[in-house]
């Protein structure tokens, strides 16, 4: 259970000060539901209000706080003129401008005759002095209040600073003392200060540099978000070693069976991350195994065979999927290798009517069949196995560990194989995961043709248009080329991205008509399977589509791909897109149009893309353009969601986190010391429940 002390910062954000149903929504979408939510959103900027000149001495563009007496209020006649109030000290007069200002209000903010000490950006107009919406405007006695140094933080719309800086003061101040999680000597050598010190003093910055990432309050807040991490991967991965392992052996008469029925062999790194899997399942420990290989590198394939091992050592294997889309599409091209070999496959996912549902999950469990293919629906609590003896998650990033442990905890000491298409950089790598034994799909099978990529300007999309039209072929001969079409999601309001996209599908339908379809995810899985279903046999030509696509969609005899705005993805997302297509046999070609003027670094991606399809390459490309932090923060790079640590800056805190994690597993691995106590709480502080419960299972 959650410790005690920790109930404060669990509450809902609506419980502070100023934050009602309507801006609670607001924090919610910005930051997250709950108050520790929010003391994790840092400020990224400050302003400093603690310079007050006379009106005289007030510089144009500076931030100033100046006390004034109120002369005169201008209400203007036509409302679209600004409402303006004069002011005065006994150097000069000071403007406020207000545009839509309301009379009551500013007359009762502002009392003719008044002192009133104002805060903002000091702008001329018409040679006066002048303050447009300033930002604050209290009487003389809460003068002090506002000369000082303010935080800035990051909104959404519909907020303004004032509300959420007042949040975030009541959030840190009803923060509790913690019990020192940290090592004392790491501590004392890096001079940071207690964790509730160090988290107002990283909201409370005095200068620029407090917002730097290695300030001391801030770097002690990351390292405990690292520390937290590390600890909860080391801590299940430590849980899953101590469960007694099991050696899974197959015999390779599925897999010689299956080598028979394919019509190519297996690449070179295909057939040594099959050898490093059999000899991880062998060994009586777990295996935690990620298996990377660029999109297209016959990642599936090696699953399979994987999966097989299990089956051929007379037990069952699941493959979990991150969408539905893809949970069947790697049924689709596993079912008849299955078939070939005798296995027994099911498939479940969420959208099963409850018959069939009822009827895989019996066969699950009495182990009449043999391997599963599923969504997040495999680790719902009534789905059993006879005996699982091998996980594979396809997680394309998009499973926290919880869901993983979720699978591999249906059976006993089940073997885990992680696949992803994204190849990671060390660092972001270590993060993720900890330390994980990796197999690299290293090269494309052998047939594949390299992707002719160009770059091209959007004021050509007419003649793109055309070769298309040329290339797609008039619509009674055979089925010609099959092209995706990629529209960016670049507008905040998911509304116009769909206009877009829908505006696309238009202009596209007009020119051939009944050839194109539309796939978006706010389409029903229903609606999107048809039209996914119709492109990939011919019915349909062009598939227009946001980047849904780029998850794992695999059309063969698709080879042409056309991405709207390329300047507005990231490489690691481009790389994925033209991955989709240049799968089968044919020649394809991938356009990328972009807007005018390109910026260094969207003109830099570009050119990466057309010179290389160098997954690995481009990877590390990507983290150099970027760098880490921005890599990590995206939903892209899907590693674990960090509030607080930026691996581009705190990389050795990395490094530091994972010895220390390493350290207290060693000694005191069931966390029950005083420093381990303590070390429980920094687990629930960061949510990784997940990680406690494997000490109680343990
Ligand atoms: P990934 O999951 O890594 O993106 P897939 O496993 O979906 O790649 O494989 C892409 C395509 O390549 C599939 O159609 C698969 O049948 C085919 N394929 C896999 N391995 C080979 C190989 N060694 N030689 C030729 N084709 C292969
Ligand atoms: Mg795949």
């Amino acid at each position: 259970m959650r410790p005690q002390s920790l109930t404060p910062l669990f509450a809902q954000v609506t419980s502070l000060p100023g934050i009602g149903p309507r801006l609670g929504k607001l924090v919610e979408k910005l930051t997250g539901p709950l108050v520790v939510d929010l003391l994790w959103h840092l400020p990224f900027a400050l302003i400093d209000r603690r310079n007050a000149p006379e009106i005289a001495g007030a510089q144009a563009g500076t931030i100033a706080t100046l006390t004034v007496t109120v002369d005169e209020h201008l209400v203007p006649r036509n409302p679209r003129q600004p409402y303006r109030v004069w002011c005065s000290d006994e150097t000069g007069r000071l403007c406020l401008t207000f545009f839509n200002g309301r009379e009551d209000y500013l007359k009762k903010l502002l009392p003719a005759g008044e002192i009133r000490v104002v805060s903002g950006r000091i702008d001329l107009y018409q040679g006066e002095v002048q303050i447009t919406h300033p930002d604050h405007v209290v009487p003389l006695d809460q003068r002090e209040s506002i000369l000082r140094v303010e935080p800035v933080y990051g909104l959404t719309a519909g907020l303004t600073q004032r509300p959420i800086q007042k949040a975030i003061a009541a959030g840190v101040e009803r923060a509790p003392e913690l019990q020192e999680w940290q090592d004392a000597a790491y501590l004392a050598r890096n001079g940071w200060a207690g964790w509730k010190a160090a988290l107002a003093q990283a909201h409370a910055p005095a200068e620029e540099s407090d917002l730097a990432p290695l300030h001391p309050a801030r770097a002690r807040l990351a390292f405990d978000e690292l520390l937290a991490s590390q600890l909860a991967i080391a801590l299940v991965r430590h849980h899953n070693r101590t469960v007694s392992g099991r050696a899974t052996k197959g015999d390779r008469r599925l897999h010689k069976v299956t080598l028979e029925t394919l019509p190519f062999e297996l690449t070179a790194s295909q057939k040594g991350a099959v050898e490093e899997i059999a000899a991880d399942m062998a060994k009586p420990e777990r295996m935690i195994r990620l298996l990377q290989g660029d999109v297209g590198s016959g990642k599936t394939l090696v699953a399979f065979l994987a999966m097989l091992i299990a089956v051929e050592a007379g037990a069952q294997a699941a493959l979990m999927a991150p969408t539905e889309l893809l949970a069947r599409q790697h049924y689709a091209t596993i079912a008849p290798l299955a078939e070939a070999t005798g296995v027994r496959l099911a498939l479940l996912t969420g959208r099963d009517g409850q018959k069939q549902k009822k009827e895989t999950m019996r066969g699950l469990a009495d182990g009449s069949i043999d391997l599963v293919i599923g969504t997040h629906a495999l680790v719902q609590e009534e789905v059993e196995f006879a005996d699982l003896a091998l996980a594979v998650v396809d997680e394309q990033h998009r499973f926290g560990v919880h869901q993983r442990m979720a699978l591999s905890s249906k059976g006993q000491a089940v073997d885990l194989l992680v696949m992803t298409a994204t190849p990671i950089p060390r660092t972001l790598m270590l993060a993720a995961y900890g330390d994980l034994d990796v197999s690299k799909l290293t090269e494309k099978p052998a047939g594949r043709l390299p992707i002719d990529t160009r770059t091209l300007p959007l004021e050509r999309l007419g003649e793109v248009v055309q070769g298309v039209g040329r290339m797609i072929g008039p619509s009674s001969s055979s089925p010609g080329a099959r092209v995706y079409w990629v529209c960016p999601l670049i507008e905040e309001s998911e509304e116009v991205d769909l206009a877009n996209v829908e505006e696309r599908f238009q202009l596209l339908s007009a020119r051939f008509p009944g050839k194109v379809g539309l796939l978006h995810g706010r389409l029903k899985g229903t609606e999107r399977e048809a039209t996914m279903a119709a492109f990939a046999d011919g019915r349909l030509s062009i598939l227009v589509a946001t980047t849904v696509i780029e998850v794992g969609v695999d059309v063969p005899a698709a080879t042409v791909m056309v991405i709207e705005h390329a300047e507005r993805f990231g490489l690691a997302q481009l790389h994925q897109l033209r991955g989709r297509v240049g799968r089968g046999a044919g020649k394809s070609s991938c356009l990328l149009l972009y807007a005018q003027p390109l910026g260094e670094t969207a003109k830099a991606r570009l050119a990466i893309m057309r010179e290389t399809e160098d997954g690995f390459r481009i990877a590390e490309e990507d983290l150099r353009l970027r760098g880490a932090g921005e890599l990590l923060g995206t939903r892209q790079s899907g590693l674990p969601d960090m509030r607080l640590a930026d691996l581009a800056a705190h990389g050795e805190l990395l490094q530091a986190a994972r010895d220390d994690a390493r350290l207290v597993i060693d000694r005191d691995p069931d966390l029950k010391s005083e420093r381990g106590a303590a070390l429980r709480t920094l687990l629930y502080l960061f949510r990784r429940d997940d990680a406690v419960r494997t000490l109680r299972a343990g």
